[in-house]
Formats: C-alpha cells, structure tokens, sequence
C-alpha cells in the first residue's frame, strides 16, 4: 500500500476509507505537526476543517496534514485516532 500524504510503498499503515492510508512514519509525524486552518475537508472523515458547532460546544477542525498535489487532508481528530491505532498496535 502507498501512503497517502508522503507517497511511500510501506507494509504498515493505518487505514482509512476507501485507499486511504497513513504510515506509520506520517502517524509519527503527526504528534509533532503543527495544525493549520486550511479550506478544505478531511479525506477520512469529510469534516469541513474550521469549527463545527456541536450541540453543547463547538469542536475546533484543524489540518494536521496535507498533502501538497493531490491535497489529501488529515484533521486534528483522526490523526489523533490514527495516533490511538498505533499505540493500540504496537502494545498488544
Ligand atoms: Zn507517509
Ligand atoms: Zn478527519
């Protein structure tokens, strides 16, 4: 499978809808990215990047990756869930 923010042939990667795919060098990364307001949805889970308004608050959306040709974005939620994936993986 092929990441899909660094384009890299890897064995390992979290999975998101349709032939989307994180490695796990990009999860790692991810800790560590700084996030951004950006126009734009996220591809995993098609939440508009910017402020969602809840029912008792509002969450902040913001892009922890991007990817710069094919604008493949990650918001601050699912990396976070990719984080979660991982760890999960790599202790049990
Ligand atoms: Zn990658
Ligand atoms: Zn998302």
């Amino acid at each position: 499978m092929k990441c899909s923010f660094c384009d890299t042939e890897v064995e390992k990667a979290v999975r998101g809808p349709g032939m989307l795919f994180v490695c796990l060098e990009c999860v790692e990364d991810l800790s560590v990215a700084e996030e951004k307001d950006i126009e734009g949805k996220c591809s995993f889970c098609g939440t508009e990047i910017g402020t969602v308004k809840g029912f008792f608050r509002s969450r902040k959306i913001k892009a922890v990756a991007l990817h710069p040709i094919n604008g493949t974005i990650l918001c601050n939620e699912c990396g976070k869930l990719c984080r979660d994936i991982v760890k999960y993986q790599v202790e049990a």
